[in-house]
């Protein structure tokens, strides 16, 4: 699990980490609610075909079975957002990417998201902000 904030961070004495958030608890009520039947996998697994695409080439493998078909594991796809970057995020392929976009006082506002490649489900893990300490 590179992508969760500890692990971006590990390596880079310069970033840090505020205002994680876990989205755990809102994804497993989703989850539930396709259990009980009250969702569609037409509701919960519509994945983007930019967001397959960016799991497929940037995406870190889990350990975690895909709560939907049960037939692959998650990928995790980091987006970034911030100054001089795309409105729409900048995908980011690894932690040496992270830290480089991170420049000193320029916050970035990271969203994680869990993605399965067989069932299209997908949906946001964590959201965090990281910020150089050299932003004096
Ligand atoms: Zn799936």
């Amino acid at each position: 699990m590179t992508y969760l904030p500890k692990a971006a961070v590990n390596g880079s004495s310069s970033l840090r980490v505020l205002g994680n958030v876990d989205y755990r608890l809102a994804r497993n009520v989703v989850v539930n609610e396709y259990r009980k039947g009250h969702l569609s996998r037409l509701d919960i697994c519509d994945a983007h075909p930019e967001l397959l695409r960016a799991a497929l080439d940037a995406g870190e493998n889990t350990q975690e079975d895909c709560p939907i078909c049960e037939e692959v594991k998650l990928r995790l796809v980091s987006y970034v957002f911030g100054p001089r970057l795309p409105p729409s995020g900048r995908c980011v392929g690894s932690k040496k990417e992270l830290a480089k976009l991170a420049n000193p006082g320029r916050d970035l506002a990271c969203y994680v998201i869990e993605v399965c490649l067989s069932c299209s489900w997908n949906h946001l893990a964590q959201a965090f902000s990281l910020t150089s300490k050299g932003s004096g």
